[in-house]
């Protein structure tokens, strides 16, 4: 191993803000669905451009609440990329309908292909679930319409996105319903976290009634004497956020632009360093046309190279890379489940990328000891 420190896959940006976030809270004795995440999703909404942010305890939850307001039930096809986490496609499956899976557009563009999406259309189809890959939009306006023409409920897995920009809107923001992540390594971290926006009064007050256990009024609202009774309307999850991380994600929300124009800035240096190597290495979304936030880095080897030995080279330089993602149709689960798939873009290039390290304090010296580093692999083999 190297003598340097590890240049990690992701690193935290929390500073003093955050400790502050966390003391007043514990100072102010309560814990969970107060004043902060009332702030919180308050202040999310206003940044994202939506009426209602709903808080919740992870992005998983949120998007499970999202299918739930939408209506999904057995039988129902949910029309969804493979090439995501595997929690997009496990909230669909807690609903009971079944995933139908897309193909990603290209070999540059790896969000899903809207001309695989028509292909994969049925009677019982109800909705699209689209990812935005690294906080590079999918192609909305094609999606838009498809699933207007068909009558398709669109939800963003905007996990990846916070901060990133379409047309004149930031994603998360143009589906029916879109859900934000918290966890440690995304944009906004608070550990674990989550948040569900929509402009559907409906949809809200469902999801709202839905992220806690179905009760019509909260612990506040009857602390306040808002309330003193509850009914329970429906049969609900405990799907809150507690005060703690509601107060670190609006210290993060404040910083989200700035750490956003870092990453920027160090993904542009990446690729004024890497464009000299393109014979062996290409970077995807060129010519990509809206301002992303660089969720993260992904490379494509060049066919033949062998990711693992790479992978493992840099690991014992003391960089950490990372892979997005291995396909969700081809693991065990999901193979058993659902047969084997025609998503040939989505395994050529789920075989050949390779995350690289990026955060908002990532060094240009980090950057350049990266490069240096894949050079030397490359120009051994
Ligand atoms: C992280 C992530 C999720 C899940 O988020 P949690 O907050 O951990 O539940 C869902 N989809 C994508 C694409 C993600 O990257």
């Amino acid at each position: 191993m190297t003598e340097k420190p590890m240049i990690p896959l992701f690193d935290l940006n929390f500073g003093v803000e955050e400790k502050e976030a966390v003391l007043r809270v514990l100072h102010n004795k309560w814990l969970t669905m107060g004043a902060e995440t009332e702030a919180f999703e308050k202040e999310f909404a206003s940044y994202v451009g939506i009426k209602h942010a709903i808080a919740t305890a992870n992005c998983t939850t949120a998007l499970h609440l999202a299918n739930i307001a939408i209506g999904l039930e057995k039988g129902d096809e949910v029309i969804c990329p493979s090439l995501t986490f595997v929690a997009t496609l496990n909230s669909i499956l807690y609903t009971g309908a079944t995933p139908v899976f897309a193909d990603i557009s290209s070999i540059n563009d790896w969000t899903i292909s809207p001309e695989d999406i028509t292909e994969k259309i049925t009677s019982r189809t109800k909705a699209i679930m689209v990812m935005h890959y690294g906080g590079f939009s999918c192609d909305m306006d094609s999606i838009r319409k498809i699933a207007e023409s068909h009558n398709l409920k669109i939800i963003e897995d905007a996990a990846h996105a916070p901060g990133s920009s379409y047309r004149d809107k930031l994603l998360g923001s143009i589906g029916d319903i879109s859900c934000f992540s918290f966890f440690s390594n995304k944009n906004i971290s608070t550990g674990e976290g989550g948040m569900l926006c929509t402009n559907n009064d409906a949809y809200a007050s469902e999801a709202r009634l839905m992220r806690s256990h179905g009760m019509t009024s909260g612990t506040l609202d009857r602390y306040k004497g808002h309330a003193f009774t509850y009914d329970v309307v429906l049969n609900g999850y405990n799907y809150r956020m507690d005060e703690i991380h509601a107060a670190i994600g609006r210290v993060q929300l404040r910083k989200l632009d700035t750490c956003n124009d870092l990453r920027r800035c160090s993904a542009k240096y990446y690729e004024s360093k890497l464009s000299k190597l393109h014979q062996d290495i290409t970077i995807p979304f060129q010519d990509y046309k809206y301002k992303p936030n660089y969720h993260i880095f992904p490379i494509l080897l060049k066919e033949g190279i062998n990711r693992k030995i790479f992978m493992k080279y840099l690991f014992e330089q003391g960089i950490q890379t990372s892979i997005h993602y291995q396909p969700v149709h081809l693991f065990s689960y999901y193979h058993q489940k659902y047969g084997t798939q025609q998503l040939p873009l989505t395994e050529e290039v789920a075989r050949r990328e390779v995350t690289l390290p990026i955060y908002p304090n990532i060094m240009e010296r980090d950057i350049d000891r990266v490069v240096e580093h894949i050079k030397t692999f490359l120009a051994g083999i």
